[in-house]
């Protein structure tokens, strides 16, 4: 019987609320992997085993892991006795050929303390096997292959190598925020992590059509489509935004059109969270990377809202960010050119340091409540799933 074996990291770490956790991430699991014949889902002794049945299509289902935030790291592995000359047999006959390594070391861990065999004993003992059968010699710190057998009761599990999970937090498990998503590097980057600290995020993007081109709708739904990938279900509300900016442009100063556009960005986000039950934003600023992100200009636009607003790459360089989005799958989307929504009707040199009392002058000839209302209430609504189970 084949499973794959999987271990969390900081989930070990919640005490009395930890079943809650395994249980969310046992539900996550089951919905990552619909559809490839996964018979059945146990936790035993602070592990996952997803018993796999005989179809089942491990490359697919790797690749789904590894996308499955709470889960430190993950093996196939097979269910062995619970015997010394069993688990030898088993491992010997699983060994990869002679030449494709040449060190290797046994790991064993015995969560069920009543097999009476001590770990270090059980491990020099296999590996006295397997050194017989391959020659390969022993490294206990850079072993090109590990060996792992781990015992829990009534049984022991038999994995050659771990793949690393993707860490973080089963989705769902910290609550839900609203990110604002442009079709930028940034602000995906920005959404993937927070929900990689177990939030549910609720994706809102801004468009300026028809005074500029669609565009930034499809990216921001591309976008919004890999990021499913992570938490399996995502609502993208894709609100019209070109028609504010419009009426912005009739009483505000060219020079502080951008930062009043973000504030009204905020608030209409801030509306559609409450909506969601969504307790804080998310943007993906960057301290310094552009003329809007400036300290005075974030502190300008903070002021607009009441909800904390989370800006989760607000110390990291744009190489580490690119790299990140490479890494997750949404740097090529991102690329692709577009026009900002931000640049509409505003100059090529915005101000850089608003000041309070600029901002609320040049916002109070302006209707703003409702203005939130009617962009809110005209936005298209988009939900999307991962995996479509045929
Ligand atoms: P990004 O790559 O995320 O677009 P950027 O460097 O282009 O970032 P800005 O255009 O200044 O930065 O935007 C900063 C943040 O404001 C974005 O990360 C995003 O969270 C939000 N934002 C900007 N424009 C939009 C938009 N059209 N729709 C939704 N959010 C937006
Ligand atoms: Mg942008």
């Amino acid at each position: 019987m084949t499973s794959i074996l999987a271990h969390y990291s900081e989930i070990a770490l919640k005490g009395k609320n930890r079943p809650w956790f395994i249980g969310r991430l046992v539900r996550h699991l089951h919905m990552a992997l619909a559809g490839l014949s996964v018979k059945e889902i146990r936790t035993p002794m602070g592990r996952i085993e997803i018993v796999l049945g005989r179809e089942a299509a491990a490359d697919e289902i790797r690749d789904r892991m590894s996308r499955v935030f709470g889960i430190a790291n993950y093996s196939v592995a097979a269910r062995v006795p619970l015997d010394f000359d069993g688990m030898a047999d088993a491992i010997v006959s699983r060994l990869p050929p002679r030449e494709s390594v040449s060190s290797f070391r046994v790991y064993v861990r015995r969560a069920d303390q009543h097999f009476a065999v001590p770990s270090p004993d059980l491990a020099r003992d296999l590996g006295s096997k397997v050194w017989h059968a391959r020659g390969w010699k022993v490294d206990l710190d850079h072993a090109d292959l590990v060996i792992s057998i781990e015992i829990v009761p009534r049984g022991a599990f038999l994995y050659m190598n771990k793949e690393p999970g993707p860490g973080g937090l089963p989705t769902g498990t910290a609550g839900r925020v609203v990110a604002l998503l442009s079709g930028g590097i940034d602000s995906p980057v920005a959404a993937w992590r927070m929900m990689k600290r177990g939030c549910h995020v609720t994706l809102v993007h801004f468009h300026s059509a028809p005074f500029l081109s669609n565009t930034s709708q499809e990216k921001a739904r591309r976008l919004a489509e890999v990021l499913t990938r992570y938490q399996l279900r995502s609502r993208l509300h894709l609100v019209p935004f070109g028609e504010l900016q419009r009426q912005v442009t009739l009483s505000v100063p060219g020079d502080l059109r951008v930062v009043i556009y973000r504030r009204f960005m905020l608030r209409i986000a801030e509306r559609i969270a409450k909506d969601a039950r969504a307790k804080a934003l998310v943007t993906g600023d960057v301290v310094g990377q552009v003329a809007s992100q400036t300290l005075a200009n974030i502190a300008a636009t903070d002021s607009a809202v009441r909800m904390p607003i989370f800006r989760p790459l607000v110390g990291m360089d744009k190489e580490e960010i690119m790299a990140q989005a490479a890494r997750l799958g949404t740097f090529g989307i991102s690329i692709v050119p577009d026009q900002d929504t931000c640049t509409l009707f505003t100059p090529r040199h915005p101000e850089t340091h608003a000041r309070r009392h600029q901002v609320d002058e040049a916002e109070a000839s302006l209707p703003v409540a409702d203005l939130v209302k009617a962009a809110a209430a005209q936005a298209a609504v988009e939900d999307m799933t991962y995996p479509v189970v045929k």
